[in-house]
């Protein structure tokens, strides 16, 4: 049956008449579909979703919920692990996925300019033909958008060698709150004269403006690469082998790291390899970069394995292997799925020789709890990511799986690390800041906020804690003597 069309808010039928007719959603059927992202332990329907082609019409919807005081935020496929595109304030959602072309590609200066809904693997995939690929590489690649990535500053498993997102960033066109257009980065010259607001801009998560054209740097693809798999019998010897391989001077392009709950997920799901169901730890090691050196980067790596009594390692024998290896890890978070009804990821960061006592405390933390955690995480730069499993079904367990997801990241604050590595802070983390600013850092933050957005109306409640609740946290943290 075809849904009438007649729409009853006065805002949401004026914001229809600055986009295409089919460009708005505002049933609430329809409207479902935009209550989460992929933190879906809140949920608030927005009030419209609307589609613009165009940084015009981005602008005059920015422009128009600014002069009606309508809360609004930008979202891109929805794959944020924090709550960053949860409409918390019933908010218009500008969702960017339409404007996904790739607009040019210079080979000779390595730059791409692309649209924000543009996909992230799509970039690679459009220009690995020339011998070229874009570097951040999310586990959500095949579908999280790049205006998405830019705004979590994103990370991935090869950003070990190649940096995050913001290192591979040129420029940016911004639609401010007020609905002006800025470019940052105008000519695609690292480090411009002034303030770096390029830098400011990425990782903030869609609090200062929407970003709605991005220019990045693309990288040669390296002349050879090989992939190393290691068992261990010992979390602690395969934490050791991770902090002895960057010891030995060897930079591998990723370096990850599975446990056993983990391990037992990806092989009961869609891209089982094989790997044995009683190893305590397994590592997957990439080194990329001239031929030359390759094999003897290889040899170390096989060394420092052995001296860290690996129980099996191997090379992968061709690309069909080390691309199945890699589907095995990459698809980990969903896997998830295969042995728990829910599960929350925690993202914090530690220094790297204190893996070994960090993970020993998130077991702690798991047996207190009752609540198996799985870890997969991007061991070479410390970046954990704890996999709380719950069954939201039972009553209690969501917020037993909060509390401890918090605690890991607590223990990752004491540890000298933080509470996020690439996926942001998002309403997920909010309270959380607090283990790692105080005060004074948080409003030095919050006043940047308030000069690009300062009626508040983009993406309010996210990021920072709200201020009537910081004493109370404070007060409720709990005294937590891990090392
Ligand atoms: C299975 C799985 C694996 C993942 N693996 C990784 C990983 O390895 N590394 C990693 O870093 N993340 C990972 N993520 C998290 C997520 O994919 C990233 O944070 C990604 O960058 C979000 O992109 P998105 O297009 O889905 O953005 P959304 O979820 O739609 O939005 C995220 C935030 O960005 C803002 N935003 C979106 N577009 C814009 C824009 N154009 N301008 C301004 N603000 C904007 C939104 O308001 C929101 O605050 C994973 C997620 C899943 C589900």
């Amino acid at each position: 049956m075809l849904k009438k069309n007649r729409i009853k808010d006065l805002h949401v039928k004026n914001l229809s008449q600055l986009v295409d007719p089919h460009s708005i959603l505002h049933h609430k059927e329809d409207l479902l579909a935009y209550d989460c992202d992929g933190f879906t332990i809140h949920r608030h329907l927005p009030k419209a979703v609307v589609f613009p082609q165009n940084t015009k019409e981005v602008s005059s919807i920015v422009k128009y919920c600014n002069e009606n005081d309508l809360p609004f935020l930008a979202r891109g496929a929805g794959t944020g692990l924090s709550g960053g595109a949860i409409p918390l304030n019933n908010e218009v959602v500008i969702s960017l996925v339409k404007m996904k072309r790739l607009l040019s590609v210079d080979y000779e200066n390595r730059r791409a300019v692309v649209e924000p809904g543009f996909i992230n693997l799509r970039l690679t995939n459009s220009i690995s033909e020339k011998g070229y690929y874009y570097a951040p590489d999310p586990s959500s690649q095949y579908c999280c958008t790049i205006g998405g990535n830019v705004a979590e500053n994103a990370g991935g498993a090869h950003c070990l060698k190649y940096g995050v997102t913001t290192n591979h960033i040129l420029g940016l066109e911004v639609v401010l709150p007020n609905g002006d257009v800025i470019e940052l980065g105008k000519q695609g010259i690292p480090d411009e004269p002034g303030y770096d607001l390029l830098g400011l801009l990425t990782g903030s998560e869609g609090t200062l403006g929407i970003v709605t054209k991005i220019t990045v740097r693309i990288l040669k693809n390296p002349e050879a690469k090989q992939t190393v798999l290691a068992y261990f019998d010992r979390v602690e010897d395969g934490s050791q082998a991770v902090s002895d391989i960057i010891s030995a001077g060897i930079v591998p392009a990723a370096l990850e790291m599975m446990d056993k709950t983990a391990i037992e997920g990806v092989e009961a799901a869609a891209f089982p390899v094989g790997h044995p169901r009683d190893i305590e730890a397994l590592l997957l090691i990439e080194v990329d970069g001239i031929s030359a050196g390759i094999k003897e980067q290889i040899l170390r790596i096989l060394d420092v394995c052995k001296k860290q009594n690996v129980r099996e390692v191997k090379v992968a024998e061709s690309e069909e292997e080390r691309a199945r290896w890699w589907a095995n890890r990459k698809t980990g978070f969903g896997a998830m799925g295969a042995i728990s009804p829910d599960y929350l990821v925690q993202d914090g960061v530690i220094p790297r020789s204190k893996l070994p006592q960090v993970l020993k405390q998130i077991n702690k933390i798991s047996e207190e709890s009752g609540l198996l955690i799985a870890n997969i995480f991007h061991a070479g730069d410390g970046n954990l990511h704890p996999l709380v499993l719950f069954d939201a079904r039972k009553p209690g367990e969501t917020e037993k799986a909060l509390d401890a997801g918090s605690a890991c990241l607590q223990v990752c604050a004491e540890a000298g690390g933080t509470i996020t590595g690439e996926h942001g802070v998002g309403i997920e983390k909010k309270e959380e800041m607090r283990f790692v600013f105080n005060e004074d850092e948080i409003q030095a933050q919050t006043n940047i906020r308030e000069v690009f957005n300062p009626k508040n109306l983009l993406n309010a409640g996210k990021l920072f804690p709200s201020p009537s609740r910081c004493a109370e946290v404070k007060k409720e943290m709990k005294k937590i003597e891990y090392f």
